[in-house]
């Protein structure tokens, strides 16, 4: 079970995180009540608003950021020779040529 102290404690970490958060961003949220703030992709701390990339900026997250981006670049290289050998037969034999 979970000691009271340490839920506390952990409660308390996430608000101030979060405040800190809401200072960076400023007052000028339309919405009242909904505090307009991000959110690293990788660890999920709150961050700036306008923060780009979406991440906190922390070393750790920068470098996975970095493996995320060069992963999705793969994974875009691959879909698209994918959609490449599975759509060609249909558009080659659409216009005629087969
Ligand atoms: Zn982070």
């Amino acid at each position: 079970m979970v000691s009271k102290e340490k839920l506390k404690k952990q409660v308390e970490k996430t608000s101030s995180a979060l405040k800190d958060g809401v200072k960076k961003v400023g007052g000028k949220g339309r919405h009242k009540g909904v505090v307009a703030h991000k959110h690293c992709r990788i660890c999920h701390l709150p961050i700036e608003v306008k923060r780009e990339p979406e991440i906190c900026g922390d070393e750790a997250c920068d470098k996975k950021w970095l493996q995320n981006k060069k992963n999705e670049k793969m994974v875009r290289i691959a879909f698209f020779f994918f959609a490449l050998v599975f759509f060609a037969p249909l558009i080659l034999s659409g216009l005629g040529v087969f």
